[in-house]
């Protein structure tokens, strides 16, 4: 089955062709990242594949759902984390903000407990259970977005730059959960600039003039190519 399914995605905003045409196909399972300069138009193919930005021409299916009419229905069964921290309440506690946002999500109030003690638990944030966000580190705060994202156990998963203000220690911590999430089976979509500490099965995919130009997997990329955007440079340049 695939997860996201997209066909000549078109976006412009006013004078400004962003997307030119996206096409993308991408499966159960697979684990994706999508690089890119900034303002190349990432974040916006990734609003138009959640439903949060109508894409001016093109089809787009996500979970077989038509994204520009069933938006609804399949936000309930996708996990999103966007870059402003300011999607959590900042005056609650870790606890506070899962228990709001499951009820957001419709978790059953008798399994919601469990479900959040288990996230907590799973990304260290235990401890920090009854701390209120706005004294979370970003690192702690990207984390526990990422246990809003999966408190309603999503079948796909959105990211857009989770990776971005976290120390080196942090970003492999969290490389290493979503590996983990994707070996058990759940699909992801992710922005990111950072290209290390990745599964050697991982779909590499560069956003430049508006569509996705060429992909490789991460395991294909070698040892010596420190500069990703060098590396593709090259490719593109030698075809
Ligand atoms: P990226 O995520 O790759 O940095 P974006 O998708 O955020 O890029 O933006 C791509 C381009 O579209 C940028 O030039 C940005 O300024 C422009 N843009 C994004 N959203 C809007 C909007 N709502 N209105 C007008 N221009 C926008
Ligand atoms: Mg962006």
């Amino acid at each position: 089955m695939k997860v996201i399914e997209a066909k000549n995605i078109k976006k412009s905003f006013e004078n400004l062709e962003v997307l030119k045409e996206i096409n993308l196909s991408i499966k159960k399972g697979d684990f994706a990242v999508v690089i890119g300069k900034n303002g190349s138009g990432k974040s916006t193919l990734l609003k138009i594949a959640i439903g949060l930005l109508l894409p001016d021409e093109g089809e787009i299916k996500v979970l077989n759902y038509d994204v520009k009419t069933k938006w609804k229905k399949l936000s309930k069964e996708i996990g999103v984390v966007l870059t402003n921290e300011r999607s959590l309440y900042w005056k609650l506690t870790a606890y506070e903000n899962l228990d709001i946002f499951g009820g957001i999500y419709g978790v059953k109030r008798n399994i919601k407990k469990e479900k959040i003690r288990y996230l907590l638990e799973k990304f260290n944030l235990t401890q920090f259970s009854n701390i209120t966000v706005e004294n979370f580190s970003t690192g702690m705060r990207k984390k526990l977005m990422l246990c809003k994202a999966l408190i309603h156990e999503p079948k796909v998963l959105f990211l857009d730059e989770i990776l971005n203000g976290l120390d080196p220690e942090a970003v492999y911590e969290m490389i290493e959960y979503l590996n983990e999430l994707n070996k058990e089976g759940l699909t992801i979509f992710m922005i990111s600039h950072i290209l290390h500490g990745f599964s050697k099965n991982t779909d590499i995919y560069f956003l430049k003039d508006g569509s996705l130009k060429l992909t490789t997997k991460f395991g294909d990329i070698k040892e010596e190519n420190k500069n990703i955007y060098d590396y593709f440079r090259d490719i593109i340049k030698s075809e």
